[in-house]
């Protein structure tokens, strides 16, 4: 019996002993391919020289200085490369060790914004179903899977949800993109009118939805509406990549490519690339003046924020992502994985869609095609399909529908940055083996 709670308490993993590049070992000597990497983190693949390095380096340095009393060289110039490259108007940084650290602090900013700003009365938070925003209280409140929340539910602060962006679930099918976007922005307008939007504090939202409802893009125009809308009613615009930014879609933040920058932008998993436990909210310069204007302090500090390891951690994987020319390799075989994927699983009845942007990538499950309905939720479908794929030594994320019954199980593949187009045929290969073996 293992002294560690396990995720599955009654069942203890494998032993994960040593990595390199794609391939993780286990003590037993088994393989397994890294198709999700881990949970969209190893951005980088495993034991990058250059990144092990900068840790080894760091902590041989300065391993620790706490950040009520000094900077250090790693967290500047992490903070210069991230700004650097920020959607426009955002230029400051404020670090964490993680995702929902990263959002936990993105609501606080929100919060001591409007009070730094005389509106004490912005205190409402409205964000989407089938999202997935952290497992702490303020990150479970504003997030909406269903299944994590409902033990809490008592402890958490009020939050309001509108509907996601999830065109193949929810679009109708005579309507446009473009109409399906004006309605869900509409929506989010009339929630905020009917809370007074003089309460309202911010809009929170994945760009690309991933754990909850599997790689879920939106639609074209659907965040310049929603920039509008916000912008109409001094909302705050949270948008959350900590799974979906630092790359993952071909792009560093995954906003690029809605053509908008938001208020706050929180980012984790790929920015330590599972080196080292790193986040960090990138903010615009309105709120730092706010601040640097009122009480000259963020409310706000965990005592390892801004630790210098995980910092130097950060510069070397921002500078190997541009150095390697990563993106480039993100957008050319995530194109690839997709059309495999369409060959390789596209006929099959019980794949409703599969969809995603650069290595981001999910293949959603249905019990029927026609129907869009969801497989029975105590088949366990998803626990089945990472069992297979384990077996045949694949790492691939998958998710059970559980949320509102109108969501299927999905497979989520998020593989490193460093996969090259016959590795993207080997995990294709043994996904398509692995769905077909559960089913
Ligand atoms: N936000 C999003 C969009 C996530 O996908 C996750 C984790 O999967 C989190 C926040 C929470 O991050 P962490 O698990 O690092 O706390």
């Amino acid at each position: 019996m293992s002294h560690v709670l396990h995720r599955a308490a009654r069942a203890k993993p494998p032993t994960a002993v040593r990595a390199q590049g794609l391939v993780i070992e286990d003590k037993e000597g088994r393989r397994y391919l890294d198709a999700s990497g881990g949970a969209a983190v190893s951005c980088l693949g495993h034991g990058h020289p250059r990144v092990v390095e900068a840790v080894r380096h760091q902590a041989g340095t300065l391993a620790f200085a706490h950040t009520g009393f000094f900077t250090s060289e790693p967290a500047e110039q992490l903070a210069d490369l991230l700004i650097g490259q920020a959607p426009a108007g955002i230029d400051q940084v404020y670090f964490t060790c993680g995702g929902s650290e990263s959002v936990e602090a993105a609501l606080k900013l929100a919060r001591q914004y409007f009070v730094e700003t005389g509106q004490p009365q912005r205190r409402h938070f409205i964000a989407r179903r089938q999202s997935y925003h952290g497992n702490t209280l303020g990150a479970l409140a504003v997030g909406g899977n269903m299944w994590r929340r409902e033990p809490y539910a008592p402890l958490l602060m009020e939050a309001h949800h509108v509907a996601p962006c999830f065109a193949y679930r929810f679009k109708e099918e005579a309507e446009s993109e473009e109409a399906y976007g004006a309605r869900l922005a509409d929506e989010l307008e009339a929630k905020i009118r009917e809370l007074g939007p003089e309460t309202v504090a911010a809009f929170v939202a994945e760009t690309v939805v991933g754990a909850t409802a599997g790689a879920v893009p939106p639609v074209a125009g659907y965040f310049r509406r929603v920039r509008e809308v916000c912008d109409r009613h001094g909302v705050l615009l949270i948008l959350d990549e900590v799974m979906s930014g630092m790359g993952r879609t071909g792009t560093l933040h995954a906003c690029e490519q809605e053509g908008i920058a938001p208020d706050i932008m929180t980012i984790a998993k790929g920015l330590g690339a599972g080196y080292q436990p790193i986040g960090a909210v990138l903010f615009s310069r309105r709120i730092m003046e706010a601040l640097l204007a009122g009480s000259g302090a963020f409310m706000h500090g965990h005592t390892y924020n801004g630790h210098p390891v995980a910092c130097a951690a950060g510069v070397a994987v921002l500078e190997t992502l541009r150095e390697e020319n990563l993106l480039e390799n993100v957008r050319a075989m995530g194109e690839l994985m997709q059309s495999r994927l369409d060959a390789r699983l596209g006929q099959n009845p019980h794949v409703g869609d599969i969809r995603g942007r650069g290595l981001f990538r999910a293949v959603e499950l249905v019990a029927d095609r026609e129907s869009k309905a969801c497989f029975d939720p105590a088949l366990k479908l998803n626990a089945r399909i990472k069992a297979e794929a384990m077996q045949r030594g694949l790492m691939v994320y998958p998710m059970g529908g559980t949320v509102d019954g109108r969501q299927g199980d999905h497979v989520l593949l998020a593989p490193p940055f460093i996969v090259g187009p016959s590795d993207v045929e080997t995990i294709v290969e043994r996904l398509g083996e692995a769905v077909e073996a559960a089913l």
